[in-house]
């Protein structure tokens, strides 16, 4: 049977109605979903890279301590799948299988036990606004893909908070002579750190190069306040000069020790100048690659905050 006409089946049993192509998962198949007993349900498929589950939400008001949500799910020792995540407003259980779905009687009656479990320690909804608990709302709207009652004042206002994360960050004017000093220091410290390291174990770990290019990202960035032009330009040279610098040292220091020479301006110059063919021979490219990946990744998580809310109506065409 396939996730749609299964979760179709499910929901019947489950006395929720089935919408493809919408709920929080994301996935085609969609979810059913819908108030239940004062409650939000929610069933559908949530795939990650190991397996296959059936996810099911349970939406309650919201509450300030979830332990005793949690302690509720673990005595009644429900045998079905196991807990995924408990939040203030919601929890969700997960049922991984490997080739046969679940039985569709079966989930719906993991459903009935879990609202059965947590009936004594939540509350459920009562027509109203969940966020200004005062307009009245008497229907579920998704907000990014979650059934939830908001009413349309409070729709706007969480347009606006997540606008305003982006329209901050907007207004940072970025400091270039900070983030370059930082940027600098950190590659020479990164650098020097490298080399010393890789001569006192006599291996260049290529994992550290990693560590450098996001020690590098991260203090330029910290200096110019935010992810600019000018950051994408110099976080990928100073890191690939903080690699080079650091192997130039780990080279010179290991040539002073094989041919028990003591350090001089004219070795180091002789390093620098056969540096290239040095790392062409060993790991040198894959060094430069793996730091870059480091400094990649700090400014990706550097970038400009893209929250948004998006509501939609349960139930609309092509969603
Ligand atoms: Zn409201």
């Amino acid at each position: 049977m396939n996730e749609n006409s299964y979760l179709q089946q499910v929901g019947a049993f489950a006395g929720l109605q089935y919408y493809p192509n919408q709920g929080p998962w994301g996935r085609k198949s969609g979810a059913a979903m819908g108030p239940r007993d004062g409650y939000v349900a929610v069933i559908g498929f949530m795939r990650d890279q190991r397996s296959m589950k059936v996810a099911i939400l349970l939406r309650f008001k919201k509450l300030e301590q979830t332990e005793a949500v949690k302690t509720a799910l673990k005595s009644a020792g429900i045998k079905k799948g196991k807990l995924g995540a408990v939040g203030a407003d919601f929890v969700r259980w997960e049922w991984t299988y490997s080739f046969t779905k679940p039985k569709a009687e079966d989930v719906a009656k993991l459903v009935e036990d879990l609202g059965t479990a947590i009936k004594p320690v939540t509350l459920g909804f009562d027509g109203r606004c969940e966020d200004c608990t005062s307009a009245s709302t008497p229907s579920l709207t998704l907000m990014n893909g979650v059934p939830t009652y908001i009413c349309a004042g409070c729709q706007e206002k969480v347009r606006q908070e997540l606008n305003m994360a982006a329209t901050n960050y907007d207004a940072i004017t970025p400091n270039y002579p900070n983030g370059l000093v930082l940027g600098i220091a950190a590659a020479a410290l990164g650098g020097l750190a490298w080399g010393l390291l890789a001569y006192a174990i006599n291996y260049i770990f290529l994992y550290g190069a990693i560590l450098i290019g996001y020690l590098v990202a991260a203090a330029v960035l910290k200096g110019t306040g935010k992810v600019t032009r000018f950051g994408q330009v110099i976080i990928p040279v100073l890191t690939v000069a903080s690699v080079l610098f650091g192997d130039a040292i780990f080279f010179t220091l290991f040539v002073m020790k094989q041919e028990h020479v003591s350090f001089s301006g004219k070795l180091l110059n002789t390093i620098v100048a056969h540096l290239w063919e040095i790392e062409r021979e060993g790991n040198g490219v894959a060094t430069l690659i793996f730091a870059l990946v480091g400094a990649g990744y700090a400014v990706y998580s550097a970038r400009k905050p893209k929250f948004q809310a998006v509501f939609q109506p349960l139930g609309s065409p092509n969603a």
